[in-house]
């Protein structure tokens, strides 16, 4: 494996209080100026990033298991990611695609058509945002088949925008109050394993929602079947194998879309390019975003280029979708993900991250699983020795976990997850350290 060279030193340091008295001023500052809807997990204000590393204001090292939501996979200073972006923006900031188009744009659309799984001619489309990817995928959609109705998911997450927020299926935070939402989305039970009845098969949690599908909606008035391949918010639940084949054969069947929403799962997080990869399965259409631009604001939809073309000149776009810098950072993450092997280093995350945590699951009692693909991993807290959902140990794990200088989130339907999504570049003692970290974190919640 490539040897990664970084900029900070790659250790964990604590000095003092967590947060640091620079910090507790920045949050005070924060108070009488930023709206309080905007939440932050970390208490610690960023300095300078890179690797695994965060360094706050007041010069402690925070291990990072989170990367911004998935989004740093190649580092938040990536090297070949801030070479292309110091260079892009020396030239021109902005054009507008739709004005004066710029070949940064072409060449991201064609790497994506690249990547994306599926060897029929595709084509792409750049937003700014996995939201904007997710909407734009169910108007291409709507336009293609020229049906209206939207099939998610229970303990789904595609997004804060209105048409995204009713895709969403939790309330709190993200839709309480936000109300009225987009019509015409249909929600029906995902496969998760460690909830469904024992033993129930990816096959048969398919006819469980597509049976639903056939008689709430009906097949003829499905534009399109929206699914995270891994879901992310909703508790990084893996469904069973054979469960996202049976979904892909039905929309093929029935003339509906097949959007896998990879925009948490993809681009290397789960250790293949897309998540839909494991299964060999291929959609028609894949939004992206988080991973793909090395933190820059990017998102897109690739597919079937005669799905992607059947919108009218002018139906996409945006102001700023497929921003010039954004595309050189998306270049320049793209080209460090294969350079520096990347997706062999998510594999080998899982690895360790099984290795560590593994015997948390039989030793605590309140570890219901451990699952995820790659670097894309999580822990289901549960009530000692049972299956009710433990928010608290949760929240007291991340909790725990930040005072001694480790970033961990949390997230699913019940708030019970404690989730790992270490940028894809960490080293491996680094990443060991914040594990054990969490282990006795975990440990500690059990007593
Ligand atoms: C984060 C996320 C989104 C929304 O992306 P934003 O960039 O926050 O708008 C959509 N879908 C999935 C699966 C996500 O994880």
């Amino acid at each position: 494996m490539t040897e990664i060279r970084y900029r900070l030193q790659q250790v964990r340091r604590v000095e003092g209080s967590l947060p640091g008295p620079r910090s507790q001023q920045l949050t005070e500052r924060r108070a009488s100026a930023v709206a309080s809807g905007v939440a932050s997990s970390v208490p610690a204000w960023a300095a300078d990033v890179d690797g695994g590393i965060v360094v706050d204001v007041d010069g402690n090292q925070l291990v990072d298991l989170g990367s911004g939501i998935a989004v740093t996979s190649v580092g938040a200073s990536a090297p070949a990611v801030v070479a292309r972006v110091k260079e892009a923006v020396e030239h021109f900031t902005h054009t507008c695609f739709m004005v004066t188009p710029y070949e940064g744009y072409v060449a991201v659309a064609e790497k994506l058509a690249e990547l994306a799984p599926g060897d029929f001619p595709k084509k792409a489309a750049l937003f700014n945002s996995g939201s904007e990817a997710v909407e734009n995928a169910v108007k291409i959609a709507r336009a293609h088949t020229r049906r209206q109705a939207i099939v998610v998911f229970d303990h789904a997450y595609h997004g804060r925008t209105n048409m995204t927020m009713a895709m969403t299926a939790k309330v709190m935070p993200y839709k309480q109050g936000f109300g009225p939402f987009a019509g015409e989305v249909y929600r029906v039970p995902v496969s998760y394993p460690f909830r469904d009845p024992e033993g129930m098969t990816g096959t048969e949690a398919a006819r469980r929602a597509l049976l639903q599908v056939e008689k709430q909606v009906g097949a003829d008035n499905v534009a399109a079947v929206v699914i995270e391949p891994v879901q992310g918010e909703g508790g990084f639940i893996v469904p069973a194998a054979g469960f996202l084949p049976a979904l892909s054969e039905w929309c093929r069947d029935n003339g509906a879309v097949f959007v896998a929403d990879e925009v948490q799962a993809g681009i290397a997080r789960t250790g293949a390019w897309f998540a839909v990869d494991h299964e060999g399965v291929v959609p028609d259409l894949v939004t992206v975003a988080k991973g793909v631009a090395g933190g820059m604001p990017l998102s897109g939809v690739v597919g079937r280029a005669e799905i992607m073309d059947s919108v009218h000149a002018g139906g996409l776009g945006g102001t700023y979708g497929g921003n010039p810098v954004a595309c050189a950072a998306a270049l320049g993450a793209l080209e460090t993900i294969e350079e520096w092997d990347l997706i062999g280093r998510a594999r080998r995350i899982e690895e360790v991250v099984r290795e560590e945590l593994e015997p948390l699951a039989s030793g605590t009692g309140i570890v219901g699983e451990l699952r995820g693909r790659g670097a894309m991993m999580a822990l289901e807290l549960v009530l000692p020795d049972g299956r009710e959902p433990h928010a608290e140990a949760a929240r007291a794990v991340a909790a725990e976990c930040l005072g001694q200088g480790v970033i961990v989130l949390t997230c699913g339907t019940y708030g019970n997850i404690v989730r790992l999504l270490p940028p894809l570049v960490i080293g491996e003692d680094l990443l060991r350290d914040g594990l054990r970290v969490l282990a006795r974190a975990v440990h500690r919640a059990a007593r």
